[in-house]
């Protein structure tokens, strides 16, 4: 059937296309731990390596992407102030943290069989020492304070000659608490235990300087920062002639035998990319999304009463609001908001407790734990829209406490 001729099926979507722009349109996006929108410039040095520079081999078109590959990973490399050769390109944070953890494990001879983590990983690393502590490896999970901070003096009388290493996040995806990574790296130092941190979250909020920092191992995603879906990155620090972690997967040889598979070259353009412009804007979009945060803070604070903050109020990631609003439900204020879109706990939930392992690590009132919702704002909001947020959500706040009452 052709288009003019197709019973008004070519009508019917068009005017359901048009319906559905409309509404994105007047979405506000408050999602940005989930993913953040692939950033313009992003987008447009990537297109040219999939319509015209999609070689793969040894001919011109293969050096052109290779030279690509080579730029992002000098890019990448120059952000987290690392050399070249310590970046691993994956296809995202959960298979960097993968390589890193179960590599590092299958590499390690004599004692050193014990592993330190915390309970507010992601599930990446969680389920991945489960996995390793099955093999025979012993894990400790050190609990979190009230804020989501772990202890440092818990930690320090727990590294000792045996620990191979410690895995513990910079920032939290859920509550935004930010963890004392340098301290955490100097104890590792001492110990000779390696620190294998997940910055997925913290990637263009941190000073990530790897020299400075004593980070061994660490674990990103591009699509947390204005890049594509798909890609991320394994950093690895290199000390000696020796290997710090064997590949998990086999195949053609490519990133230095450690991770092979033809390299997804577009994704991996469209990351250095975004590495190039959070050193271009650091600062700048930092601050700004910090004010965004604090303006939509002191405007629900003052207005919602009993409102509460999850996750520690000063060492935080500026984007990140994680609230509960005791006896209304995170699900019952999306669906009275249903243009404004933010995650509520049960989106993290485990399917016994119904509530998130971070939020449960927290050990808050079952009330609490119902009603948290997390905001994560990105460069891309605007004034306009907090205030439109606050405004709403203390509107739909003020019928629905009486009704739950
Ligand atoms: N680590 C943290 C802290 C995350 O927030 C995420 C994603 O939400 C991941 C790891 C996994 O990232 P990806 O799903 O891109 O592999």
């Amino acid at each position: 059937m052709g288009f003019l001729n197709d019973g008004g099926q070519a009508h019917d979507q068009c005017v359901v296309g048009l319906i559905f722009a409309k509404v994105m349109k007047n979405l506000i996006y408050l999602d940005a731990h989930a993913t953040t929108p692939v950033d313009e410039k992003v987008l447009s040095a990537m297109l040219p390596y999939f319509t015209d520079h999609y070689g793969n081999g040894n001919h011109k078109m293969g050096w052109k992407t290779n030279e690509a590959l080579e730029n992002s990973r000098a890019q990448l490399a120059q952000f987290l102030g690392a050399r070249p050769s310590e970046i691993t390109f994956t296809s995202g944070a959960t298979e960097a943290i993968n390589l890193g953890l179960l590599g590092l494990a299958q590499n390690t001879t004599g004692n050193r069989v014990h592993i330190i983590t915390q309970r507010t990983e992601h599930k990446a690393v969680l389920e991945c020492l489960k996995h390793l502590e099955g093999k025979g490896f012993e894990v400790t999970v050190l609990n979190v304070d009230k804020v989501g901070r772990i202890d440092l003096e818990e930690l320090r009388q727990l590294i000792t000659e045996r620990t191979l290493m410690v895995a513990i996040m910079l920032a939290n995806n859920e509550i935004g608490t930010v963890q004392p990574i340098e301290e955490i790296g100097e104890l590792c130092r001492r110990k000779g235990a390696k620190f294998f941190c997940d910055i997925t979250q913290g990637v263009g909020w941190y000073p990530l300087d790897m020299g400075k920092l004593k980070v061994d191992m660490a674990a990103m995603s591009a699509h947390k920062f204005y890049g594509p879906r798909g890609v991320g990155a394994l950093y690895v620090r290199k000390s000696g002639p020796e290997k710090t972690i064997q590949p998990i997967l086999f195949g053609g040889g490519q990133e230095k035998e450690i991770r092979p598979g033809t390299h997804n070259i577009p994704a991996i353009v469209g990351m250095g990319k975004a590495c190039e412009l959070l050193s271009d804007e650091g600062m700048e979009t930092y601050e700004k999304v910090r004010l965004l945060r604090d303006r939509l803070k002191t405007n629900l604070f003052n207005s919602i009463p009993k409102i509460t903050l999850l996750g520690c109020p000063t060492n935080r990631h500026p984007g990140n609001l994680s609230l509960a609003i005791p006896s209304i439900t995170g699900e019952q204020l999306k669906e009275l908001m249903p243009t404004i879109l933010f995650s509520t706990s049960s989106a993290c939930a485990s399917a016994s407790t119904g509530t998130s392992h971070v939020i449960s690590a927290l050990e808050v009132t079952k009330d609490i734990q119902k009603s948290v919702f997390r905001i994560g704002i990105s460069k891309n909001n605007t004034k306009e829209e907090i205030d439109y947020v606050a405004n709403k959500m203390v509107k739909v706040v003020g019928k629905l406490l009486p009704l739950n009452r």
